[in-house]
C-alpha cells in the first residue's frame, strides 16, 4: 500500500502519513488536500527521510483526498524550505506557508466560456439575427456582453449559438503573461559597464552556484548591467527573480523594466489584489513568468525554472524579516541559488560588512563599477557644524544649509531634506506638568502627526486624537511638540520658501506602488521643488534634475548604538547623498551634525570609504561581533509580566555551558512592552564555527512554559530592541 508523509502549513501538526488512494500518483512537492479531523488541509507530500515522525499504523491512515492542479514544488525549495526552518529555528510548516501564499492559487486553472463569430453563415437570417452578426464583428465575449454589444436579446444569442453562427471558446481566467523581450532595447553599455555585463551573462550561461557581490557606486549603472544578465536568462528561457526592499521601489524599477525588455515583470509584493496574487502565484509556477519582481517573500516562490537571483539594494536591513520566521532574505536568496545551482547576484553601492568578508574569504566573487555613469560625478559632501552655525531658535535647517537651499531653487533645481522620522515630532509633552504621551500598550512615546492629526505609535500602531487638555493636570493648549519630524521640516520649509512646491515623503504618504509613482511622475514633471523625506526617499530613485542634498540630523542614526549604527549610518546617508547629482547638473550634499569629526562623518567627507570600513571591520574582529562571531537574541514575551520574567530567568538558568559560548540576560528589553506584551531578553553570543543551532534547540527543546508565554528565537539577529 502506499503511504506518504505530509507537510502541513500548521505549526500545531506535526508531519503526517495518509494513504494514496487506488488510481492516485503523487510525488514529492506536490500540493494535496487532505483530511484532519472533521476538515479539510492544504499540505504538500515531503520525502521521508527528511522528515521523521512517530509512525501510525497503515490501517488507521486516512486518504488523500485530491492533488491540485499545479506543479509540484521542487526539489530546491524543498530543501530551501528545510535549511530555512533548520537555520533560523523556525517550524517548516510555517515556512512552507511562504511558499504556499497565494490560496486561491490551488484551484486549477479556471476558464470561462465566451463567445464569437465562428465564421459560418446561414442563407436566410431574421433582421436581429443580421444585425447581431453585424455588430459584433471581431469582439467576443459573455452571451450577456454579447446581446449588450448587438443591442438584442440574449435569446437571440443563444439561438445563433444553437445554429452554429456563434461559437463558444474557453477564455482562461488567468490572462497569459507576456515575455519580456531581451532585444527590445539594449543599452549601450561603457567599456567598464560592459565587462561587468559579459561577466555576468557568462555567469548565467554557465548556469552554476556563483554568489557575486556588484559593487558600484550610486548612478553607475548597476540596474542597467544586471538587466544584461536578465536578458541572457529570458534568452535561455528560464526565469529571475529580482527582490527589492521596498514595495515604493518596484515602480520605478518596472518602468525601467518595460523601457528595456518591453514588457513589464510580474511583481509580487503585499499590495495585489486577489486575482492578481492567483495569476502571478500560478505563473511562476508554471514557469511561464520569466521575470519576478518582489519584496523578500517573493523568494520562496515556487519558481519552476529559476536561472537567476538579484538581490537589489542588498545592504538593506529590510530584508530581514522581523516577525513570524526572522529569516534575511538576503542570505536565503544565496542559499536558494546553491540549491538551484544558480547565479545571485547581490547589488549594491554600500555592501554589508557580511558580504565584503564573504568576498574577502574568496566565497562570493567581486564585480566593481567605480565611477558614475555618462557626465555625473559623485556629489560633493560638506559638513555643516551646528555647533558654529547652529539654526535659529525653534528651527532645525542651519543658515548654510537654507543658502544653498535658496540657490538651487534659484537655478530651477530640486532639493531633497532627509530626516529620519515621520510625523511632526518625536515626543509631546505639557508645557505645565512635564507630562509625556506614551502609547498604552509600548515603551514607547505617541507621535504626533499634524497631517492627519493625532498622535500614533510607530510600534503598535495605537492612534489617538491630540487632546486639547494634558490628560495629567488638566491645563488647557499647554501641549509642546518636541523635536522635529519630517512635516515639521516641512512646515520649516513652508515659511522660508512660501512659492516652493514641497513634498513629504514618508510610509505614511507613500503606501503603495501607485503612491510612488506618482511621486515619482510629480518629481520628473518638476511639480515638485523641495522633497522632504524619510528612508523611502533614499533609494532606487533617478532624478536628474535634484542636485541638492540636505541631511537634516546625520548624527541621529548613530545614537542607541548597536553593533551596525555605525556602518548603517553610514550606508544611508551614502545612499541618500547618491539621489544628488545623478544627471549632468552637479550633485551637493550638506551633512548637519554636531560631530563633525566622528570616523563616520569623516568617511563621509573625504570619500576614503575603504579606511572606515577597515576600521569597523577590526572593531567586529576584536569583538567577535558579526560575522566573525554569531549572535542569537532570545525574546520571551507575555501580557503577564509575572510569566515573562518566571520563564525568561528558567531559560536564564538553564543555559548550557558551552566552550566559546556566552550567554547574557535576562534582562528587560528595551522596547520592555510592545503591543502590550512585556518583553524579556537573552543574547547568546558564540563562535564563528559552533553550531548555536544545535545548541539551542536542545536548550529549550528540555523547557516547557506557559501557554501565555512565547519565546522566539533571532538567528543573526539586526535588532536589539
Ligand atoms: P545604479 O543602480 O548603479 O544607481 P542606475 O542603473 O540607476 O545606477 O543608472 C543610473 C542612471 O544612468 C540611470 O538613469 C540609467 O538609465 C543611466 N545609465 C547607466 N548606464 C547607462 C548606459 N550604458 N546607457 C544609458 N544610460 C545609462
Ligand atoms: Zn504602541
Amino acid at each position: 500500500m502506499a503511504r506518504v508523509r505530509i507537510l502541513h502549513t500548521n505549526p500545531a501538526l506535526g508531519p503526517l502519513d495518509y494513504r494514496v488512494p487506488h488510481g492516485m500518483t503523487v510525488a514529492p512537492g506536490q500540493v494535496v488536500r487532505v483530511p484532519l479531523g472533521p476538515r479539510d488541509m492544504v499540505g504538500v507530500v515531503w520525502e521521508e527521510a527528511a522528515l521523521p515522525t512517530e509512525t501510525v499504523g497503515d490501517n488507521r491512515l486516512r486518504n488523500i483526498l485530491e492533488v491540485y492542479d499545479l506543479p509540484p514544488l521542487g526539489a530546491p525549495l524543498r530543501r530551501l524550505i528545510e535549511w530555512t526552518a533548520d537555520y533560523y529555528l523556525a517550524p517548516a510548516q510555517s515556512v512552507l506557508r511562504m511558499a504556499l501564499s497565494s490560496a486561491a492559487a490551488l484551484e486549477g486553472g479556471r476558464t470561462v466560456t465566451e463567445y464569437r463569430l465562428s465564421g459560418k453563415m446561414l442563407d436566410r437570417m431574421t433582421p436581429q439575427r443580421a444585425q447581431a452578426v453585424d455588430r459584433i464583428g471581431p469582439r467576443q465575449g459573455l452571451i450577456r456582453e454579447l446581446a449588450d454589444m448587438a443591442d438584442v436579446s440574449e435569446g437571440v444569442i443563444r439561438g445563433l449559438v444553437k445554429a452554429g453562427v456563434i461559437e463558444g471558446i474557453e477564455v482562461a481566467l488567468d490572462t497569459p503573461v507576456i515575455a519580456p523581450d531581451p532585444g527590445f532595447a539594449p543599452p549601450h553599455l561603457s567599456d567598464v559597464q560592459r565587462a561587468v555585463a559579459d561577466d555576468l551573462v557568462g555567469l548565467v550561461r554557465a548556469a552554476e552556484f556563483a554568489p557575486v557581490l556588484l559593487d558600484g557606486v550610486t548612478g553607475s549603472g548597476k540596474t542597467e548591467v544586471y538587466f544584461e544578465a536578465v536578458a541572457e536568462a529570458l534568452r535561455a528561457g528560464r526565469q529571475t527573480l529580482v527582490l527589492l526592499p521596498e514595495i515604493a521601489l518596484t515602480e520605478p524599477f518596472l518602468r525601467r523594466f518595460i523601457d528595456r525588455f518591453g514588457h513589464a515583470p510580474i511583481a509580487w509584493h503585499s499590495d495585489l489584489r486577489q486575482s492578481q496574487r492567483r495569476r502571478a502565484y500560478r505563473a511562476i509556477a508554471t514557469g511561464e513568468a520569466l521575470v519576478t519582481v518582489g519584496a523578500r517573500s517573493a523568494l520562496y516562490l515556487p519558481y519552476r525554472n529559476l536561472g537567476l537571483i538579484i538581490v537589489d539594494e542588498a545592504h538593506e536591513t529590510s530584508f530581514k524579516q522581523e516577525d513570524g520566521v526572522q529569516y534575511h532574505a538576503r542570505d536565503a536568496a544565496v542559499m536558494r541559488g546553491h540549491f538551484e545551482q544558480i547565479p545571485v547576484i547581490l547589488a549594491t553601492a554600500t555592501p554589508a560588512i557580511e558580504t565584503r568578508q564573504q568576498v574577502a574569504q574568496g566565497r562570493y566573487r567581486e564585480l566593481k563599477l567605480p565611477g558614475r555613469y555618462g557626465a555625473a560625478d559623485l556629489p560633493k559632501i560638506d559638513a555643516i557644524n551646528l555647533v558654529q552655525t547652529p539654526p535659529d531658535r525653534g528651527r532645525w535647517l542651519a543658515p548654510p544649509l537654507v543658502q544653498a537651499m535658496a540657490a538651487t531653487l534659484g537655478r530651477g533645481e530640486q532639493a531633497l531634506l532627509f530626516l529620519n522620522r515621520r510625523g511632526f515630532a518625536p515626543l509631546t509633552l505639557c508645557r505645565h506638568c512635564g507630562h509625556r504621551f506614551q502609547c498604552p500598550n509600548c515603551t514607547a512615546w505617541m507621535v504626533e502627526h499634524r497631517l492627519t492629526n493625532r498622535l500614533q505609535c510607530h510600534h503598535c500602531g495605537h492612534v489617538e486624537p491630540p487632546p486639547r487638555a494634558c490628560p495629567e493636570c488638566a491645563t488647557e493648549d499647554a501641549l509642546v511638540a518636541c523635536g522635529p519630524g519630517v512635516e515639521r521640516i516641512s512646515d520649516e520649509v513652508g515659511l522660508l520658501f512660501p512659492e516652493a512646491r514641497r513634498a513629504i515623503v514618508t510610509s505614511d504618504t507613500l503606501w503603495s506602488p501607485a503612491k510612488a509613482a506618482e511621486f515619482v511622475g510629480r518629481m520628473e514633471a518638476g511639480d515638485i521643488d523641495i522633497v522632504i523625506g524619510t528612508q523611502l526617499v533614499t533609494k532606487g530613485y533617478h532624478f536628474p534634475n535634484l542636485t541638492l542634498v540636505g541631511v537634516v540630523d546625520a548624527d541621529l542614526g548613530l545614537q542607541g548604538g548597536d553593533l551596525r549604527a555605525a556602518e548603517r549610518s553610514f550606508q544611508q546617508i551614502m545612499q541618500v547623498a547618491g539621489r544628488a547629482g545623478r544627471g549632468a547638473k552637479p550633485g551637493h550634499v550638506y551633512l548637519q551634525t554636531h560631530e563633525p569629526d566622528a570616523p563616520v562623518m569623516q568617511a563621509l567627507l573625504s570619500g576614503d570609504v575603504d579606511s572606515f570600513y577597515a576600521a569597523e571591520t577590526a572593531a567586529r574582529r576584536m569583538a567577535n561581533a558579526p560575522p566573525f562571531g554569531r549572535f542569537a537574541g532570545i525574546i520571551i514575551s507575555s501580557q503577564s509580566l509575572r510569566d515573562a520574567e518566571d520563564t525568561a530567568r528558567r531559560i536564564g538558568a538553564s543555559a548550557p555551558t558551552v566552550d566559546g559560548m556566552e550567554v547574557y540576560g535576562p534582562a528587560p528589553a528595551p522596547l520592555a512592552m510592545l503591543r502590550g506584551r512585556h518583553r524579556q531578553r537573552l543574547l547568546v553570543h558564540a563562535r564563528r564555527a559552533l553550531d548555536v543551532q544545535d545548541v539551542l534547540r536542545d536548550w529549550l527543546g528540555a523547557l516547557d512554559w506557559p501557554k501565555s508565554v512565547r519565546v522566539s528565537v533571532d538567528i543573526d539577529p539586526y535588532s536589539f530592541v
